[in-house]
């Protein structure tokens, strides 16, 4: 089987898999407990932050761990609006984000704030003049994704931060990172960017952690009530088992970029060229997409057939392997996701530089 849907979730790497088991079995103390066990688990704890601002090139006590993504984005659309209510009620971002993000933001309309959602364009990207454009005197926050998890479109995030920083400083800008650490080079010292999630399952690590980079002097609301853990951000004992292996995880993803990039750019090349000589094909990726991610359409069937056909066929005939790069293992198989909600003809996929021969 060659697993083709990264974009969705990434198979752990061993080392990390192992310091979740060993982790859990051997530290199970509560890092806020005083004795002993509860010690080392806040040592651990402390030493994950660390690994992970320095994989980040932040300060430690800028990450918040979180339960993922969806949970990071939540906090940043909601503590900042609930935080700056009074500054104004006004949120910017863009109709391709993650719906983490787009629901978060729909919730606030519905208590009372007020949303611009920016159209992209053909190759789905929004641009910072559009982001100028929806500026009013009560905005707060501005949320664009880094990365496409679909379409792969690398929005100019950078560029955004600036213009904001320059015309509007007062607004806070947050990133939705999951689709774009590990992969694209991203700055978040040179202050443009208040707030960034990441989803550590995307990055080779475990399910159901992730963290929110707050730049330091901001305050938001906290979405949970309690024991005041993580800075009072994010109530609840800590899950160390899997906030180590996330830190472990977001080393090598930082560690490998340059490498894991080139090599992503080659296969998705192959990958796209393969697909290319299929005539009912389109791919709709932008042509500077990000290195892991092919969407293409099939004007033949709906994607959802389409998929399962392949399913099928890649096994044992070789008209659809015509779409696979040469040195993708065949040993690891299997067939992008599909999302019926954008159109029934498309479909994408995802690849990781371990789709390489040489690394499985
Ligand atoms: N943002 C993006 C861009 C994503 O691709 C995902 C996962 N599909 C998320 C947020 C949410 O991550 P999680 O499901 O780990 O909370």
């Amino acid at each position: 089987m060659i697993y083709f849907d990264h974009a969705a979730t990434t198979p752990p790497y061993e080392d990390v898999a192992k310091t979740v088991a060993e982790v859990m079995a051997r530290h199970y103390g509560n890092p806020s407990s005083l004795h002993r066990l509860g010690e080392e688990s806040a040592k651990l704890l402390d030493r994950a932050r660390e690994v992970s601002a320095a994989a980040l090139g932040v300060r430690p006590r800028e990450i918040v761990f979180t339960g993922g993504a969806t949970e990071s984005n939540n906090m940043a659309i909601k503590g900042v609006a609930l935080q700056f209510a009074g500054r104004g009620k006004h949120l910017i971002t863009t109709e391709t984000e993650h719906p983490s993000v787009l629901e978060s933001v729909k919730q606030m309309v519905s208590l009372g704030w007020e949303a611009t959602v920016l159209p992209v364009d053909g190759e789905g990207k929004v641009t910072p003049e559009q982001v100028r454009g929806a500026l009013r005197p009560d905005t707060v926050l501005v949320s664009v994704m880094h990365v496409n998890n679909e379409t792969g479109a690398i929005q100019p995030v950078e560029d955004i931060g600036r213009l904001l920083k320059s015309s509007a400083p007062r607004v806070l800008f947050h990133v939705d990172g999951v689709q774009g650490f590990g992969k694209l080079p991203i700055s978040l010292t040179e202050g443009s960017i208040d707030l960034y999630s990441l989803s550590a399952h995307k990055l080779r690590g475990p399910k159901g952690v992730g963290l929110l980079y707050v730049r330091e002097g901001l305050q938001l609301v906290p979405l949970l009530a309690g024991g005041g853990q993580e800075g009072g951000y994010r109530s609840g004992t800590e899950n160390i088992p899997y906030i180590v292996a996330f830190s472990k995880a977001l080393r090598l993803a930082a560690e490998a970029r340059d490498a894991r990039t080139t090599k992503l750019y080659r296969l998705r090349g192959q990958l796209i060229q393969g697909l290319a000589e299929i005539p009912e094909l389109t791919v709709n990726s932008p042509a500077l997409g990000a290195p892991h991610i092919v969407h293409f359409s099939y004007s033949g069937m709906k994607a959802e057939a389409l998929l399962h056909m392949l399913e099928e066929e890649a096994f044992t005939y070789p008209p659809a392997r015509r779409a696979l790069p040469s040195e993708v293992n065949p040993a690891v198989f299997c067939w992008p996701w599909v999302n019926p909600r954008i159109s029934p003809h498309r479909v994408f996929g995802s690849v990781w530089a371990m789709n390489m021969k040489s690394e499985t």
